[in-house]
């Protein structure tokens, strides 16, 4: 790839260690606040991300599709850094996992809401939401 100044690293990262590092000509990633596209030399910035997918250009027609479970991307010098509690490459997702997450995440939440159990619900909506993004990301 070209000079450090018309790339960017991207560094994922969880509390199970690297998930992603790797030179990029663009990231984009959903921010609580919408869709944001880094390229080399952006302002450096700090954001929350929603539970969504991260979309890295290697250059040549080369991406990557990452599914990242909230936390947050930080970017300054060129480096775009995303630390988050779990993400998964696309390649590295069990879909059936996924899928019987999905299904069990369902279930809790029918129940919560028939129980009235608003705690259990806010946390089946999160479980159906990471469970949901890992299915889309691995069927991109
Ligand atoms: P499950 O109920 O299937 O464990 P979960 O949403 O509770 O799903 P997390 O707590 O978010 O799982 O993640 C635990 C670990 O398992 C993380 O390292 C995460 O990357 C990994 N993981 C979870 N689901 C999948 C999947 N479908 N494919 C690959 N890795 C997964």
């Amino acid at each position: 790839m070209a000079d450090n100044k018309s790339v960017l690293t991207v560094s994922i990262v969880t509390p199970d260690g690297k998930v992603y590092d790797d030179q990029a000509t663009m990231i984009v990633v959903k921010t609580k606040a919408g869709e944001l596209g880094i390229m080399p030399n952006h302002v450096p910035l700090i954001a929350s991300l929603a539970v969504d997918e991260a979309r890295v250009d290697r250059g040549d027609g080369n991406k990557d599709e990452i599914a990242i479970n909230g936390g947050f991307i930080e970017f300054s010098e060129n480096v775009a850094t995303i630390v988050a509690d779990s993400a998964e490459k696309q390649g590295d997702i069990d879909v059936s996992r996924a899928e019987s997450a999905r299904k069990r995440a369902e279930e809790r939440l029918r129940k919560a809401k028939e129980a009235h159990d608003t705690d259990t619900m806010n946390r089946a909506e999160v479980a159906l939401r990471r469970a949901i993004n890992r299915i889309n990301v691995a069927n991109k």
